[in-house]
């Protein structure tokens, strides 16, 4: 005989940690650590204790989590390689050298910025510095001994590394050409400004669920990756009110990735700090916390949908109706603003490129040199690891193009220079599983070689893990660094391959697709048969993107 099963009991609906749901108890260490002291605090702590006593003297609460609040995170230690690293626990890979990030936020760096940032790599960070996707300066080697000197030298010239990583508003993307493109819909600096103004080291937005990516922009070509932040604003005109923002949210990458969804609304810009708020506060009260893989905003918008976001948004936190906004707000064009260009005054920008991001001290030194020769107003960060000089006299546009050249930045760049991105990989993160930035720079070069002449533009995207720093799934070509088996049936470095994803006019993920894994070795001649097959079988101007969705 068999026993009659007892009827289940209706269980009780869990909580994801929603504070405005009463879900208030912490859920996990992340949560935890943010309760029993607000990272912010970690700042006096640097400066009256850790770099007076040393490394050692460091709580381990504060080195692995709330020192990103200050962004700094620990380096990796040298001599692991991908296949070891699977094995360690996160504190067996800590250096005891630090990354640090320096946020920028769309800001332009004159010539004393520019220098100062040069000097601080020369002199603590053994000459490094990279340029990354999120408009900062990222060191590597950084001493913590040497901190509190760096944060002098930046204040001085107006930047900071406040609220650069952690769960708090990460650095800002904002237009290179904000103020000075002629073709710009509405400048939003003074709405960037004004963010900033009110969030930096505010502790009411310094506790949120995870990460918080901003966008602003009010040039035409999206040149501030709108679609994929957790807060975007896109510049447009509202056929009655005219120029101002559209508002998008939930975009994120990693290993869930969504792009943003457009709310619908125009935000004028005196408005915008104010949506801005709105929108975070919303995260910070109604995101998930329970688990670190769902505590992004992109899952609560995919949840609720953008009716109830709007809804809740104007209801509890902005107390007023926001405008419908019918423009489509299609992007015109690609815009990285590599190249010369003229701007709104008769003067002229220069986008220039490094390779994959990377610069050095002694080329941030040179470049404020040059900024100050020309009486150039500075420089602006991009959010494809490139740089934009600022208000160049037209009659020097030719010798200071030639002059970038000399400190190894291209302002006519090859199409492998100026599209191909990478990650920091494992030379110095912890998370990564193989090597990223040499390995696209020796790529490029291939490539250089290969299709010198290519006519029409394919990007790349090298990323050393899953987490998708440099944008895996919406590159031409992206590559998402992992373990793969090579002929002799060994594991060594290699990338899942994505392909045919992009930004702007056709913002779509590429497919993953699973037969197609290479080792690290064998990548140029990967890249090379698919861009082969590409040109052989396109149709007349028929894109990779497109090529590829077949
Ligand atoms: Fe590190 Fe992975 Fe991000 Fe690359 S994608 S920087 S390896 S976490």
């Amino acid at each position: 005989m068999t026993a009659t099963p007892a009827p289940a009991r209706p269980r009780r609906k869990r909580g994801e940690g929603q504070w405005a749901l009463g879900y208030t108890e912490p859920l996990n260490k992340n949560e935890q650590s943010k309760k029993d002291d607000n990272p912010l605090n970690v700042r006096g702590r640097i400066l009256s204790t850790y770099s007076k006593r040393g490394f050692d003297s460091i709580d381990p609460a504060d080195l692995r989590g709330r020192f990103r609040w200050m962004g700094l995170y620990t380096q990796r230690a040298p001599g692991f390689d991908g296949g070891k690293t699977a094995t360690l626990e996160e504190e067996e890979l800590d250096d005891r050298f630090f990354m640090m990030r320096v946020r920028t936020d769309g800001a332009i760096l004159d010539a004393a910025a520019l220098r100062a940032l040069g000097m601080i790599s020369v002199d603590r960070a053994r000459g490094t510095a990279d340029i990354t996707d999120r408009n900062n300066i990222q060191y590597h080697w950084i001493q913590i001994e040497d901190v509190p000197e760096i944060w002098e030298r930046l204040e001085a010239v107006g930047l900071t590394t406040l609220e650069a990583c952690g769960d708090s508003p990460r650095p800002f993307l904002g237009s290179p050409v904000a103020g000075i493109a002629k073709d710009e819909i509405i400048d939003g600096t003074p709405a960037m400004d004004e963010i900033k103004r009110r969030v930096l080291d505010n502790p009411e937005f310094s506790n949120l669920p995870r990460k918080f990516k901003t966008s602003v922009s009010g040039h035409p070509s999206h040149d501030a990756a709108p679609e994929i932040n957790d807060v975007s604003f896109v510049g447009t005109v509202h056929p009655e009110h005219g120029p101002g923002f559209d508002l998008w949210v939930g975009g994120g990458l990693s290993t869930n990735p969504m792009l943003a969804v457009k709310l619908g609304v125009w935000i004028p810009l005196d408005e915008v700090a104010d949506a801005w708020e709105g929108v975070c506060a919303i995260f910070r009260d109604y995101g998930y916390r329970r688990l670190r893989s769902k505590a992004r905003l992109k899952f609560l918008v995919a949840d609720w949908g953008k009716e109830k976001f709007r809804e809740v948004l104007e209801t509890e936190y902005l107390q007023r109706a926001l405008v419908s906004n019918p423009s489509p707000g299609v992007p015109t064009r690609q815009g990285d603003h590599v190249g010369v260009h003229e701007q709104n005054d008769g003067k002229f920008y220069i986008g220039a490129a490094p390779v994959v991001g990377r610069v050095n001290g002694e080329l941030l030194v040179a470049l404020g040199d040059l900024v100050e020769k020309y009486g150039a107003r500075g420089v602006r960060l991009t959010a494809w690891q490139k740089l934009v000089v600022i208000g160049v006299d037209g009659a020097d546009v030719e010798s200071f193009v030639a002059d970038l050249r000399t400190i190894g930045l291209d302002a006519r760049p090859s199409n492998w220079r100026r599209n191909t991105m990478a990650c920091t990989g494992i030379e110095f993160c912890k998370l990564a599983i193989v090597e990223t930035k040499a390995r696209a720079a020796d790529l490029i070069k291939v490539l250089e070689q290969r299709f010198p002449d290519l006519d029409t533009p394919i990007t790349v995207n090298v990323n050393g893990c899953p987490n998708a720093c440099a944008r895996t799934q919406v590159a031409d070509i992206g590559l998402k660094g992992q373990l793969v088996m090579d002929a002799d049936g060994q594991q060594v470095e290699g990338f899942q391959v994505h392909l045919g994803g992009a930004l702007g006019l056709q913002a779509n993920f590429g497919r993953k697709l699973r037969a197609h894994k290479v080792t690290s070795a064998g990548l140029d001649d990967y890249v090379t048969a698919v861009v082969t097959n590409y040109l052989a079988d396109r149709t007349e101007g028929e894109q990779f993107a497109e090529w590829a969705a077949r």
